[in-house]
């Protein structure tokens, strides 16, 4: 999906161009003079986020109580849009807000669900960490400092297993929306020559649910939700040099190799989910794999800005979302 917001006050302000424009009625854009983008779904600014949600997500949802895994990933430069898209800063006290994200609406709807599946019992758990410079912190660990402990495992039978991992019980709503509370207070914001708010890591919160039969036991599956709101995916020649370049390599890569990955999952032929994940050899495709090919549902909302002055990052977010598709 491409998800195209409004100019920002400040891109109005400095008299900015707007420098996208789409076909009506088809999901298609045109970015400057370069050839026209065909995407899934089209969000252009006047999409509420309510139709976004129902139009892109619900289908996931669905899929988890059949038993599908599903991913949503908000990939864009800094300011495009991503931790708006994802409602990754969602807090209680913005219930009944429209602006809201994927996020909290994922809430909403798979405890709607829950109650409605009288047959089934369900536990569900949540973590949320974040890659930051290839690291892995656990951002529902109370010390914040857990990274060296953490390790990601491949078992034969349940998939990718991260050791050490906070995995925390929900029972409801709340219970979910105070574990991104929590965690949100954890993640590291610091600031770069690019933007001082930039979030320079790959934010992961899952939420995976058990689903059992009441009356045959045996009955019983597992899915995993993954809600990703990845590092902003400028280049790293406009960051200064030191820890900061470091930094902008490693970012790149992890989406280098998201990239990679998606799109062989992607290619013709390949549709049992097999591609070697050297192809993309990152904490982030490491920690995504089994969620984004084969049993799994994945959606990527590529954010844009529709200003001019952002033209050139925004035709590196339309080819990459071109890529993967
Ligand atoms: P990112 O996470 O990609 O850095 P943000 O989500 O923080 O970007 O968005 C940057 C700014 O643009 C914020 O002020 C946000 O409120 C605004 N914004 C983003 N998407 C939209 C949208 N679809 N409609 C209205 N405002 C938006
Ligand atoms: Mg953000």
């Amino acid at each position: 999906a491409l998800h195209w917001r409004p100019p920002v006050l400040k891109e109005v302000n400095e008299g900015c161009k707007m420098c996208i424009t789409f076909i009506p009625g088809e999901p298609q854009v045109i970015a400057g003079n370069e050839r026209t983008f065909t995407y899934d779904y089209i969000f252009d600014p006047s999409t509420e986020q309510e139709e976004v949600f129902n139009t892109a997500v619900t289908p996931l949802i669905a899929g988890i109580f059949k038993g599908y895994n599903a991913t949503v990933l908000a990939y864009g430069q800094t300011g495009s849009g991503k931790t708006f898209s994802m409602g990754g800063t969602y807090t209680a006290e913005q219930e009944d807000e429209p602006t809201v994200g994927v996020i909290p609406r994922v809430i909403v709807m798979l405890f709607r669900e829950v109650e409605q599946r009288k047959d089934f019992e369900f536990l569900l758990k949540v973590s949320y960490l974040e890659v930051y410079n290839e690291e892995i912190l656990d951002l529902l660990y109370i010390s914040h400092d857990k990274s060296s402990q953490i390790n990601i495992r491949e078992d034969p039978k349940e998939g990718i297993k991260i050791v050490g991992l906070t995995e925390r019980d929900v029972v409801c709503a709340m219970d979910i929306v105070q574990c991104l509370e929590q965690g949100n207070n954890a993640r590291t914001v610091a600031s770069t020559a690019v933007n001082s708010q930039s979030s320079r890591s790959h934010a992961i919160f899952t939420i995976v649910i058990e689903q059992r039969k009441k009356v045959d036991k045996n009955h019983r599956f597992c899915s995993k939700l993954h809600l990703v709101d990845l590092a902003s995916s400028q280049r790293q020649k406009k960051t200064k040099e030191g820890d900061c370049l470091k930094e902008g390599i490693n970012i790149n890569w992890g989406l280098l190799a998201l990239g990679n990955v998606i799109s062989a999952l992607g290619e013709e032929g390949n549709k049992g989910g097999f591609v070697s994940y050297s192809l993309g050899d990152s904490k982030l495709t490491h920690l995504l794999q089994g969620s984004l090919g084969g049993n799994s549902h994945t959606l990527m909302i590529a954010c844009v800005s529709p200003a001019d002055s952002k033209m050139e990052e925004t035709l590196n977010t339309l080819r990459y979302a071109d890529r993967v598709r």
